[in-house]
């Protein structure tokens, strides 16, 4: 078993139902449970300004995934979602399922890349990864909580 932390974000139609819906696609996944959730932000837009605010969320997982066996899966979830890859970088979605980092896997392939190297920079990441792992050391980047200290978290809230 290995745990994982997984990123979540929507801005296109229901986010919040979209968001529930992956989580619970993420528990119905082989060999893998869902150990904790965060709370949902509502965030800025990052990358690219000019779109929607993003609902965003992370889960830990433990897992018998390998890292690329657990990226499939997530594509999967998205597409399932109805998300399409035709527009640009960071630009709107339905779905958006990152791995964030798992156990102390380094990876570097064509397709994926552990940890997530944007970590340290999104505080729509951070937020809510602090909810389930504040102590959580990102190997190259930090301890969880003190990269949050280091972000903007101006507009983002949690929902209630
Ligand atoms: P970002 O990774 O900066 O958040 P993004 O999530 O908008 O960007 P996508 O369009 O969702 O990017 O994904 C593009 C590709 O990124 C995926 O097809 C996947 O192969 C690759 N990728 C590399 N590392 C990861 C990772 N850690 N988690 C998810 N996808 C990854
Ligand atoms: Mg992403
Ligand atoms: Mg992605």
């Amino acid at each position: 078993m290995m745990r994982a932390y997984v990123a979540l974000g929507s801005n296109l139609g229901d986010s919040r139902q979209h968001l529930l819906d992956a989580m619970t696609a993420l528990a119905a996944l082989p060999h893998t449970q869902v150990v904790a959730r965060s709370k949902l932000y509502r965030t800025p837009p990052w990358g690219v300004l000019d779109q929607p605010d993003f609902l965003n969320a992370v889960v830990a997982l433990e897992t018998e995934l390998e890292p690329h066996a657990l990226l499939d899966a997530l594509l999967e979830i998205e597409r399932n979602a109805g998300r399409l890859r035709n527009g640009e970088r960071w630009g709107p979605r339905i779905l958006d399922l990152d791995v964030l980092h798992m156990a102390s896997v380094t990876v570097n392939s064509e397709r994926l890349t552990l940890p997530h190297p944007h970590i340290a920079d999104r505080a729509f990441v951070l937020l809510p990864l602090n909810d389930v792992a504040p102590d959580l050391n990102i190997p190259g980047q930090g301890k969880v909580l003190d990269l949050l200290r280091t972000v903007d978290t101006q507009g983002c809230t949690p929902l209630t």
